[in-house]
Parts: C-alpha cells; sequence; structure tokens
C-alpha cells in the first residue's frame, strides 16, 4: 500500500494513545514498520542545545541516564541546526559524523532525518537508519516529513511532560537480589560516562601523561583501600572480587596504551575512553561468557578513572559521604559502587540489569542491604528520587505516594523493632505455642555471611551453597582451598549440622570460567549431572569435605537436581571411592549422612524408590516451584506466576513431607518458602519441623512459630486446600498473621 494512505491511520491510531510517550513511540514504531527502516530515532532539543534520544526503535536507549548528543555535533546535529532534511549513504564517511559510543549505531550504511521544527525553531530530529546503503525515495521523504510535522505537534510540551512524569509514583517489578526493605532517595551509580566522552586534541602531553600516571596511581589506592575495608568487614573471599580491577589497573597495556594515545594527540579523557573501548570492544567480541563478561569491569574501571578525572577538576558529582540513607541505581551498580560507601549509609540497591546470582546481590545479601535487581533497562530512576526497595516483594517503588511511604516506613521500622525485640529469643527454642520443636536452620554460602546466622541462633546450617565460593573465583578452588573454606563454615558452628551441598552449577548458576552454552540451560547440564560427569571435580569436592569433618559429626552432604535413581547409585560409589582414597592415605573419615534436594518433580514420585540410599530429605522449594509451574525463576515477565503459594506447589510439598513421613525421612525445608511466614505455617501445617532460612529472617520465623500452634497451622492447611489462587491464600494467611499480630506483615504485602 503506498505509504502516503498509511498517514491518517497512523495520525489517528497514535491520537488514541494513552499518553505523549506512547504516542510518540508508536509513531516512531510505525514509521519503522511501515517504510520498512531498521532503526527510527526521534531526538528532542534539550535546554543547553544537547540532542537528546527520547524513543527509538532500533538503538540502544541507554542505561539510567540516557543517550545524550552534545550541541551541535553530528548529523543529527546539523540537521537540527541547518533545519534541512539529509538523505545519505554510507554516513560514517560524512565529515560531521559522530560516532555515539554503546547505542549500535556503527552498523548502519545509510541515514536520512529530518528537523522538527516549532515557530520556526528546530526542536528535534526525527531519524532513520538502515543496514544497507540505500537512499529514501521521495515518497518515503514525504512521509518521514509528515509524520515529522505529526511529532513536532505531539512534543511541544515534552518538557513539562517529562517532569510530571518523573514525579509520577511508579512501581517497577523485579527479582529479588537480597531480602529486605530500604528507604532513601536515589542515587545514580553511573552519571560519569567516559563512553560519552568526546575526541578532544590534547593541548599538553607532558602535563596529561603525568596527570594520567598520578590518576593511575591515585586510583589503584583507592581499590586497594576498598578490598583492604571490605576485607575487614567481610571475609577474604568477597574482598577477593576486588583482585580482579587492581589486576587490570595494573596492566601496562594500560597504562602505556594511555600514554601512546595522548601522545598521537588526543586528551586524557578522550585517550582513555580511546584505549577502555578498544579493549572493551576485544572482550566484547569474545566467544567465552566469562571473557565477554570481563568488558563490564573494564568500562566500570574507564568511569571510574574518569570520574576520579572529573573529580579532580571539581566536577565530579560524588554525594556527601554523610548524606543519606541511599538507593545505589545502575544499570548494573558495580561491587566497587557499594564499597565506597559505608554501610550505614547504604538502604538499598536497584540494578536495571543483573541476576539474584550476580555479584551485586552476593555482596548485597553478604551486607544486609535490600536489593532488587533485573527491573529493566527502559526504565529510569532519576538521581534524588524517593524509591522504596522492597526486596521481599521483588519490587521498586519511586516517588512513592505518601500513603505508602507512611506503610513503608512503619514497615521498616517494626522490622528494626523485631529484631531488636527478638534478640532476646536467639537463645530460646523454637517451640510452637503447643509444645512443638522446630529446627531453625540457616542457608549460606559465603564465609561472610556466616556470622548473622550465628548472631541470630541457628542451630546449624541447612544450605550451604557450595557453588558460591567456586563463582566469586577465577576458576575452579583446589582441594586444599576447599578444605580450608568448609573447615571454616563447619568450625563457625561448631558441634551443629551443616548440610553442604555439593556443587550446584548451570541452569541460573553458571561458573564463569567454565562456560556451559545450551539452548535450554534450566533444564541441562547442571546439578547433580554436571558433578557425575565430571567426577573429578566432584571427587576434589569429597575429599575437601571429608577432610575438613573427618568424624562427620557434623557434615551433612546434600545433592541437588536429583532426578533418577541411577544418579544417585553413582553418586554412592564415588563418595565409597572418596573415603577408601582418603583411609588409603591414612585420614581416619566416616561416612556422613547423605539426602537429596527434592527440586526436581520428578524426585517426588521416585522418593518411596530411594529408601535405604537416604538419610535425609530437604525441599528446594525455589526450583521446585520453577519446574512445577514451569516459570522461569529469574525471568522478570513471568514473575508474577512465580509463587510458591501456587496451589500446586502447595499440594506437592504436603505430598513430599507425607512421603517422607511414611518412610521416616527427617525432613526439611531450605528454599524461600521457609522464610516466608505466610508459607511457613503452611508447612508447620504439613508437619514440617526442620526449617532452614535466611538469616535476616530467621528471628520473625522463630517469632512465628513461638505464636502459632500446630492445630491451627494444621486448620489453615485445610483452608488453604479450597483457596484457587496463590493471591487468594497469600491474603489469607496475611490477615491471620495480622490476627497473631506479626509485626512483619503489612497491607502492602498483599
Ligand atoms: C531451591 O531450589 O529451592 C534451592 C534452595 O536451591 P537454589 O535456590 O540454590 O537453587
Ligand atoms: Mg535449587
Amino acid at each position: 500500500m503506498a505509504l502516503i494512505l498509511e498517514l491518517p491511520r497512523i495520525v489517528q491510531t497514535a491520537a488514541e494513545a494513552e499518553s505523549p510517550a506512547s504516542q510518540v513511540q508508536y509513531i516512531v514504531d510505525a514509521i519503522q514498520r511501515e517504510m520498512p527502516v531498521d532503526v527510527c530515532s526521534l531526538y528532542l532539543r534539550s535546554d543547553n542545545g544537547d540532542m537528546v534520544l527520547v524513543a527509538s526503535h532500533g538503538l540502544s536507549m541507554g542505561a539510567a541516564g540516557g543517550t545524550r548528543l552534545p550541541a551541535g555535533r553530528g548529523l543529527v546535529g546539523r540537521v537540527a541546526q541547518t533545519r534541512h532534511p539529509l538523505n545519505l549513504v554510507e554516513p560514517a564517511s560524512h565529515p560531521d559524523y559522530y560516532h555515539f559510543p554503546g547505542i549500535g549505531e556503527d552498523r548502519f550504511h545509510s541515514f536520512s532525518a529530518v528537523p522538527l521544527v516549532r515557530a520556526g525553531e528546530s526542536i528535534g530530529v526525527l531519524a532513520v537508519q538502515c543496514l544497507q546503503a540505500r537512499l529514501l525515495s521521495f515518497e518515503e521523504q514525504a512521509f518521514l516529513v509528515t509524520l515529522g510535522a505529526q511529532l513536532a505537534l505531539v512534543v511541544a510540551n515534552w518538557a513539562d511532560w517529562q517532569a510530571a512524569d518523573n514525579a509520577a509514583p511508579r512501581i517497577y517489578k523485579g527479582l529479588r537480589g537480597a531480602p529486605g526493605i530500604g528507604i532513601g532517595r536515589a542515587c545514580l551509580c553511573e552519571e560519569q560516562d567516559l563512553m560519552a566522552v568526546i575526541d578532544t586534541p590534547g593541548q599538553d602531553p607532558e602535563g596529561d601523561i603525568a596527570q594520567w600516571r598520578e590518576l593511575l596511581r591515585q586510583v589503584r589506592a583507592d581499590v586497594a583501600e576498598e578490598q583492604r575495608l571490605l576485607g575487614q568487614d567481610l571475609s577474604a573471599e568477597v574482598a577477593a572480587i576486588f583482585d580482579a580491577y587492581l589486576m587490570l589497573l595494573a596492566d601496562p597495556a594500560l597504562s602505556s596504551g594511555v600514554e601512546r594515545a595522548i601522545e598521537a594527540g588526543r586528551d586524557l579523557p578522550s585517550a582513555l575512553r580511546h584505549v577502555i573501548q578498544h579493549y572493551s570492544d576485544l572482550f566484547m567480541a569474545m566467544d567465552d561468557p566469562y571473557l565477554r563478561a570481563r568488558h563490564e569491569d573494564i568500562r566500570h574501571l574507564g568511569n571510574r578513572l574518569y570520574s576520579a578525572w572529573r573529580g579532580r577538576d571539581g566536577a565530579g558529582a560524588t554525594r556527601a559521604p554523610g548524606e543519606g540513607p541511599l538507593v545505589l541505581v545502575g544499570s548494573a551498580v558495580s561491587v566497587s559502587d557499594i564499597a565506597a560507601r559505608p554501610r550505614e549509609q547504604l538502604a538499598g540497591i536497584v540494578c536495571l540489569q543483573g541476576s539474584s546470582m550476580s555479584h551485586t546481590a552476593i555482596l548485597a545479601s553478604a551486607l544486609g542491604v535490600p536489593a532488587v535487581v533485573g527491573i529493566g533497562s527502559g526504565h529510569a530512576i532519576e538521581d534524588n528520587a524517593a524509591v522504596i526497595v522492597d526486596a521481599n516483594l521483588g519490587q521498586v517503588l519511586v516517588n512513592p505516594a505518601p500513603a505508602v511511604s507512611q506503610e513503608y516506613r512503619r514497615l521498616a521500622r517494626e522490622e528494626r523493632v523485631l529484631r531488636g525485640r527478638l534478640a532476646h529469643l536467639r537463645d530460646q527454642p523454637a517451640v510452637t505455642t503447643d509444645g512443638e520443636r522446630v529446627t531453625l536452620l540457616v542457608n549460606s554460602g559465603l564465609l561472610a555471611d556466616l556470622s548473622p546466622g550465628i548472631e541470630a541462633g541457628a542451630e546449624g546450617i541447612g544450605l550451604y551453597r557450595t557453588e558460591i565460593p567456586f563463582m566469586v573465583r577465577e576458576g575452579f578452588p583446589s582441594e586444599e582451598e576447599q578444605l580450608d573454606i568448609y573447615r571454616h563454615v563447619i568450625g563457625a558452628y561448631q558441634g551443629k549440622p551443616v548440610h553442604m551441598r555439593v556443587l550446584d552449577i548451570g541452569g541460573d548458576k553458571p561458573l564463569p570460567y567454565f562456560p556451559i552454552r545450551e539452548d535450554n540451560p534450566a533444564l541441562g547440564w547442571r546439578g547433580i549431572r554436571f558433578c557425575l560427569d565430571n567426577s573429578p571435580l566432584l571427587m576434589t569436592q569429597l575429599r575437601a569435605l571429608l577432610r575438613a569433618d573427618p568424624g562427620a559429626g557434623q557434615l551433612r552432604i546434600l545433592l541437588p537436581m536429583v532426578s533418577a535413581t541411577d544418579e544417585l547409585q553413582r553418586f554412592h560409589e564415588i563418595l565409597a571411592d572418596a573415603l577408601a582414597q582418603l583411609r588409603a592415605e591414612g585420614v581416619a573419615v566416616e561416612r556422613p549422612p547423605v539426602g537429596v534436594m527434592i527440586e526436581v518433580p520428578a524426585a517426588i514420585s521416585m522418593l518411596p524408590r530411594w529408601r535405604g540410599q537416604l538419610d535425609f530429605v530437604s525441599v528446594g522449594s525455589n526450583d521446585l516451584s520453577q519446574y512445577l509451574l514451569a516459570v522461569d525463576r529469574n525471568n522478570p515477565r513471568v514473575a508474577a506466576a512465580y509463587d510458591h503459594l501456587n496451589p500446586a506447589v502447595v499440594l506437592e510439598i504436603e505430598r513430599i513431607a507425607a512421603c517422607a513421613r511414611d518412610l521416616a525421612l527427617p525432613l526439611s525445608v531450605c528454599g524461600e518458602m521457609s522464610s516466608d511466614p505466610a508459607a511457613a505455617i503452611l508447612l508447620l501445617g504439613m508437619g514440617v519441623r526442620s526449617l532452614s532460612v535466611s538469616a535476616a529472617q530467621l528471628p520473625h520465623i522463630k517469632w512465628l512459630i513461638r505464636h502459632i500452634d500446630c492445630a491451627s497451622a494444621a486448620a489453615l492447611l485445610e483452608q488453604a486446600r479450597a483457596m484457587p489462587t496463590a493471591a487468594a491464600l497469600r491474603a489469607h494467611l496475611h490477615d491471620y498473621l495480622e490476627q497473631l499480630d506479626f509485626p512483619g506483615v503489612s497491607r502492602a504485602d498483599h
């Protein structure tokens, strides 16, 4: 159909859009689709003349800060300035071409743009790009000009709308990175973007080189200091994440590369950008995902060096140290962004990207800072905006309404008070009001997070995720290194049981230095399957575990993702082998109790057949929910459907509890379900008497156990069986918690 005939329909549909922003996006999408072209973008002129990318189909919009072309720069700047359209092929060879890194423009071989003009003034530019080198036809040019005129009308009051939009309350759904509720002001961690630096000729190469050497020295010292500080607060293990940064900073390729770029005529920031861009591109192009991911470290260091340089010029925009509480916001808040602030200043962390197993999430958990990750790169949170990080529900509230803020403040206050009030419960047993004793264990995975569990009065570790120490290293730890870690963990919980889960990698827990490429990793080479196929790794781990507790008084071995009988048999053979080897070497070791995680649905039906091969079982409700519901536990798009209170999950866990009872197998639940008070009621109702919870939630769950009787829990379970949805069930259980006066629950959770 002739393009021009499409115009009325596009204009009409755009007019019906609910907001100016969606009107603009609709037009941009329609142009891209109808012409068709590969990219259609709208730039608007800001007060200082910069051209800001406000909508695009095909270009990356940039993360929190957005993409901004300096006034008068590039082809877009030229169209705005001259108020004339451009229609050309091979734009990169045009004298006005300006390469804007990070938005992926380099691939396009044609560029056409029309100015948006209002009252004679340029207010923006509408641009299209194609991968092919092709000029727009007359008809296409007319189409673009007409829609450009339409857009000029829509965006006339853009700044006002933006301001109104920015102040509007918003809720972004993401993933829980570290539990808790944090309330503070947004502090953007990405304001110094080295990649936005424009090439500028240097005036004083010698001075720049001297300044560069000093800069490098200063940043190296800063990173080493952060590492030292973290080493004090946390374990050497977390601080080791910084070793990678120090190694990069010490790399002669970086120092001499920048010097050479300065000697070649660039000023210091553009020389730095040039070198960092070069290395970042090199890493980006690598096949190995671990090495590819290093490009983020390189960019982070580049920004870090650039920020230090800006700070020296007095232009750095860092927040005063005493100011807080802060919510760090960034596309990927880095480990050093966190380390750079005193813990007491940190109220929360929000990452636009990232998974709940990222280094950021691990560090946030260890520090007890609530974190939500993966809210989506399309969401911008303005610097200094009021933010509530509700990591318990995996959501971020920006500019919340006063009533909502008030409610959350009450909740956070109550959480604090509750913790204070619960301090005296530390050494009290978790006993229901009708005298049923419940064992409360803790989940752990870093040396750094051992003490919160001990302080909370945990009766042992119900799940130690051994893959986490593997994930924060550069390669597989040796038997001796593992021995050190395991001894430390077992030693910290003297006399108490420690359930060490053997390496559970693959799926959502990739090992950076052992990439596994699969179409469907959640159903792939992971957990016990991986361990059995890589038996030397398993053997090394088992030897280290057995040596760490030779009398097996505390050690329990937990197997992840078991789904078949032969997996258990093969494991027992390797365990027997490890015991025999060690005994032959003169180490007196005992066979520890062995259990499986029930987290693959097949394990539920197979459980009765595993009698005699198991000493205990532990329900991994996180994966069990994922596999029962066919909902990826890390996919924000389907996060609403991922709920351990889904009636199907509850019914299956009841089945497991009944089966374990019949088999007289000790049963524990170590997934997040145990840390959720509403779900914990149901587990008590099912007869579960051992829960492994997060250290932060342990006091809450103990409080709950000490205020509930098993008959009520069983009655609630009975009622739950009739509930049609997870939401209805949660609301019902929350009503009960409110009646109990459980201080950690609120209407805001519904
Ligand atoms: C689970 O799946 O419930 C579990 C505890 O293991 P992870 O979260 O480490 O997969
Ligand atoms: Mg699991």
